[in-house]
């Protein structure tokens, strides 16, 4: 149980949310099982193991969680939210699942189920139309809630915390490698509140130009930017920051290419209004950093929903000519990346609001020289 355990009423409400998307969608039954959809709707967590975990959701009312009967000890079970049947070691899980499905001719199944399971299901069930639940569930889990919020906001403020720590010089990087700052990094989050870290990438300069650097035995050395992107989750909801610091002082086009990072970000934060497309959200940083003639270095859309998963709808991204809402949150960063040299990004979470775009970062943004 976490400290802000989200209500039997809310379940019901999402639920009912759900069955509004797939009467929409023309789909009779989602099947949902490995990822976080499952404990969006009834907040229970399918074990990512052999054993099958599945939550049959009818349009037509019955909403029956089958779990493993050795792991039914661990379902907080509203019995006015779901049935929970619970297989036995000897049984076969599918026949279960197969019967809750019964007359549905149209089935999205959970991104993240096992194909093991989607390839039995559907062997069984020929006549079947499959789809993807991921059509019925985004748009939902992609606004957030006030609860949701704060609780992004929370994980939020852990994450700026630790990036305090870094920013005053409070994590030794001189002489260490990016492997053991990477876990400092992660003890910290921890320390911070957050139940697990889902990442912590630590790039010493030329690495830093790798925007997914795997940290490793690279000793920090003087001269280098540090790029330090970190998160994980804290109450079921993900934090995600990216800063940067420089060990010595930085060479001029280092500090240049750190002030149009920086103009980039906050223009598209300033974008992320109510109503405004997501494609707009990235145009904004990508006008900034091309007309200073890093185009061809920012390589990465400028950002990704989060919330339950470090990502999620909506992406800030070209193409994307979805409207934002009040609710979407979202990174914004922007990175500018040389091959060989050095790279930097500059990213908060934000959220979307009437009011006008909410940060949940607050860690200053200067490029520090430590
Ligand atoms: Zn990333
Ligand atoms: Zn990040
Ligand atoms: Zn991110």
């Amino acid at each position: 149980m976490t400290k802000h355990a989200t209500s039997a009423a809310t379940f019901r409400e999402r639920i009912g949310r759900a069955r509004a998307e797939m009467a929409s969608a023309g789909v009779d039954a989602l099947l949902l099982s490995v990822g976080r959809d499952m404990p969006y709707l009834i907040g229970y967590d399918a074990m990512p193991l052999e054993r099958l975990t599945a939550l049959v959701v009818r349009g037509d009312g019955t909403c029956v969680l089958v779990v493993p009967r050795l792991e039914a000890p661990r379902v907080a079970h509203h019995a006015d939210v779901f049935d929970l049947v619970a297989w036995g070691e000897t049984q076969d899980p599918m026949t279960i699942v197969v019967e809750a499905l019964a007359g549905a001719r149209t089935v999205a199944v959970g991104d993240q189920m096992w194909a093991r399971f989607v390839l039995d299901a559907q062997r069984r069930l020929p006549g079947v139309t499959w789809s993807a639940a991921s059509a019925v569930m985004a748009a939902l889990r992609a606004v957030k809630d006030a609860a949701e919020i704060a609780a992004l906001a929370r994980a939020g403020a852990a994450a700026d915390a630790v990036a305090a720590e870094l920013l005053a010089g409070e994590i030794p990087l001189l002489g260490r490698t990016e492997a053991q700052v990477s876990a400092d990094i992660s003890a910290r989050l921890l320390e911070r509140g957050h139940d697990v870290v889902n990442f912590a990438i630590v790039a010493a300069g030329e690495n830093a130009a790798s925007p997914h650097h795997h940290p490793g035995s690279r000793v920090i050395r003087r001269g280098d930017i540090v790029l330090c992107d970190f998160g994980g989750t804290m109450d079921g909801y993900c934090s995600d920051i990216t800063r940067c610091v420089h060990i010595g002082e930085p060479s001029a086009d280092v500090r240049d290419a750190w002030d149009v990072l920086r103009r980039a970000q906050q223009a598209a934060v300033d974008a992320a209004r109510v109503g405004a497309r997501c494609e707009d959200v990235d145009r904004a940083a990508r006008r900034i950093i091309a007309d200073a003639g890093y185009g061809d270095a920012f390589i990465h859309r400028t950002g990704h929903g989060i919330g339950m998963d470090a990502h999620e709808d909506p992406y800030m991204v070209e193409g994307n000519g979805a409207s934002l809402a009040a609710g979407h949150a979202f990174s914004v960063e922007p990175g500018i990346y040389i091959a060989g040299k050095w790279g930097m990004r500059l990213e908060d979470i934000v959220v979307a609001t009437e009011t006008g775009p909410r940060r949940m970062n607050d860690a200053p943004r200067e490029l520090v020289v430590l």
